[in-house]
């Protein structure tokens, strides 16, 4: 296992040159070791950032000037449109559409997700790609485990990496993948000179984490599918959004009351936000989407417990 490198600096070599490592904004050892196991699952060139919305930013910035347009996927992260409200006086304007379908014609940047939290909707990517603007996919939910898209065509696979790749709640943590190594420089160098960095402890703590990616994704998989049926069974629910991929799902109940009964009443299934940790986590969405999500939509993030308690929790739940 790699060791952990806090350093912030490195002496410069007997010439007086500065080596590989120098100063850690502009690299460390940890978190370079945590790119490269990445880039390797993804398929490109990994780059690290503080959080997903930390990566969201720098690829951003880096990538539009004033007045470009951003076509977002509707139904998506909501935090993402927040992102990219937050940059508007930057000039950065946003269109959203149905990414099942084809990305509007005029725009800069094409921005989806695999698949979109909390609607689970999955990109076309072939429309997308066959746009003339740089495509990113948020790929946060599938995991390369599930879904490598630069192998589809993308441009770069952007990660909230505090979700399943950190995996244990304990880590906030972006990352971009790049497919083109050029690309990665450019945006290497970008994130060095505006400082939007990594830290090396949440480097290490990613490290550890991928080691048990796969087996940890898989599981939540087939616990989420077999949770996805029991609900679409169950008489008190009315939806269920559940593609096959990773563990994530949501459902809709009656309404915002009984939404907020189910949250509260679940035992084992902690009720607070975020996804992707061994802990099953449920939570209303309309607290933090308002309108744009149904008053009874429940988000469920899958963990690793027994997949029989956590139904039991959840029938208990909904009873
Ligand atoms: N992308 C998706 C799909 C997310 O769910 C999140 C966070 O919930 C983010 C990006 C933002 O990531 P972070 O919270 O690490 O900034």
């Amino acid at each position: 296992m790699e060791p952990l490198d806090r350093s912030t600096v490195w002496p410069y070599d007997e010439r007086g040159e500065p080596g590989e490592f120098h100063y850690q904004r502009f690299g460390n050892p940890t978190v370079d070791a945590a790119e490269a196991a990445l880039g390797e699952l993804d398929g490109g060139t990994a780059l690290l950032f503080p959080s997903g919305a930390g990566a969201t930013t720098a690829l951003v910035l880096s990538l539009l000037e004033p007045g470009d347009t951003i076509a977002l996927a509707s139904g998506g992260y909501y935090g993402t449109g927040g992102t990219f409200a937050a940059l508007a006086p930057w000039g950065v304007r946003v269109v959203e559409f149905d990414q099942t379908g084809s990305p509007p014609a005029d725009a800069q940047l094409v921005w989806l997700e695999a698949p979109s939290n909390p609607y689970l909707t999955m990109p076309n990517l072939e429309a997308a790609t066959a746009h003339p603007a740089a495509v990113v996919v948020d790929a946060t939910v599938a995991t390369p485990i599930h879904v490598r898209p630069l192998e589809h065509g993308a441009d770069f696979v952007l990660h909230s990496a505090t979700k399943y790749l950190a995996g244990h709640d304990d880590a906030l943590l972006g990352a971009v993948v790049c497919r083109d190594a050029a690309a990665a420089e450019e945006l290497r160098a970008f994130r060095g000179r505006t400082g939007i960095v990594a830290a090396p402890d949440a480097a290490w703590l990613l490290l550890r984490s991928l080691r048990t990616l796969e087996i940890r994704v898989r599981r939540q998989t087939e616990t989420a599918s077999f949770l996805a049926a029991r609900l679409r069974a169950h008489a008190a629910v009315e939806t269920v959004r559940y593609p096959g991929l990773g563990g994530l799902l949501s459902f809709d109940v009656a309404d915002a009351e009984t939404a907020r009964k189910v949250e509260t009443s679940t035992r084992v299934i902690l009720n607070a936000t975020s996804l992707g940790g061994v802990t099953s986590l449920i939570e209303s969405r309309r607290r933090w989407e308002g309108e744009r999500v149904p008053p009874g939509l429940l988000r469920l993030s899958v963990g690793l417990e027994d997949p029989e308690t956590l139904w039991s929790d959840l029938e208990q739940a909904l009873g």
